[in-house]
């Protein structure tokens, strides 16, 4: 049992998200310096070759980013790369987190990025350029978007990066339990719906998120590029799905997971960027 609990804190640990607090402005500049080849990049001392590396991956990243939300970033992104432990946490004050975008919308970094979790860092960046590029347009971790949504986006563009740690087999299990994402409730200003509102845990619910994006994104691919884009010009989340889709956002997503989550020979594919056979496109 405690290395059950053990192993469940540890992948907690390895998330990377979001976070609706933060440090002053003046408080992330202190202790940073310009990384020379790269505006973007602020680094501490000692993080030369974590931030060479970032260097290496962020025009794929930033291409990642502006071609699943169809709109270019409106400023470079601003990226704060830490060499310690406590640099990270002064930055990000929620607990359990690799990499967080902070309340001025600046994108900070911890090391374990560039030692245990080092694999992880190209997906990781561009889930959380996710969330910088539609921090720029709609204001940081707009309430007016869900959370599903949020992280269902950041992780469809980093091509699961941020959900590894779920299975589909362990998302539709949840789902077939009743355990799901409800995406009838909207989130508003401090009443924002997390993975514990629908009986998930973090995993699974990031993992939910995920695939609900890409069947809606494989349902029709071109409605979704207008939605994405209407949301991104302020529309109504649920509204301007409607418009785009011609359809309710709730229906249409209950009857496909149902349909997955139900299905006799239950999806035994990993990974919700290839949603199986059973998951039909309707062509219009
Ligand atoms: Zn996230």
């Amino acid at each position: 049992m405690r290395t059950l609990l053990a192993l469940g804190l540890c992948s907690y640990m390895l998330l990377g998200c979001v976070t609706p607090d933060g440090p002053a402005p003046q408080t992330q500049a202190e202790g940073f310096r310009p990384y020379p080849s790269d505006p973007r990049i602020r680094l501490e001392e000692g993080a030369s070759a974590h931030a060479a590396r970032v260097h290496a991956l962020l025009d794929a990243a930033v291409a990642r980013v502006e071609r699943v939300h169809g709109l270019p970033f409106r400023a470079p992104p601003n990226i704060h790369v830490c060499a310690t432990v406590t640099c990270f946490t002064r930055l990000v004050k929620t607990p359990g987190l690799t990499a967080a975008v902070v309340a001025d919308n600046r994108l900070v970094l911890s090391p374990r990025l560039f030692g245990v979790e080092a694999d992880r860092l190209p997906g990781i960046l561009a889930h959380e350029l996710s969330h910088v590029h539609l921090g720029q347009r709609l204001g940081h971790y707009s309430p007016w978007i869900p959370v599903w949504f949020h992280e269902g986006l950041a992780t469809a563009v980093a091509e699961g990066g941020g959900a590894e740690f779920a299975s589909d087999r362990a998302t539709y299990t949840a789902w077939r339990d009743g355990r799901r994402i409800d995406f009838d409730r909207r989130d508003v200003p401090g009443q924002r719906h997390r993975a514990e509102a629908f009986g998930l845990d973090i995993h699974e619910f990031y993992r939910q998120a995920w695939c609900a994006v890409e069947l809606l994104r494989a349902h029709d691919p071109a409605a979704f590029r207008r939605w994405l884009v209407a949301l991104q010009e302020g529309a109504d989340f649920h509204i301007a799905f409607a418009d785009a889709y011609n359809t309710d956002l709730a229906k249409l997503l209950n009857s496909q997971l149902d349909s997955i989550a139900l299905a006799t020979e239950p999806a035994s594919h990993e990974g919700c960027a290839h949603p199986g056979p059973q998951v039909g496109h309707r062509h219009r």
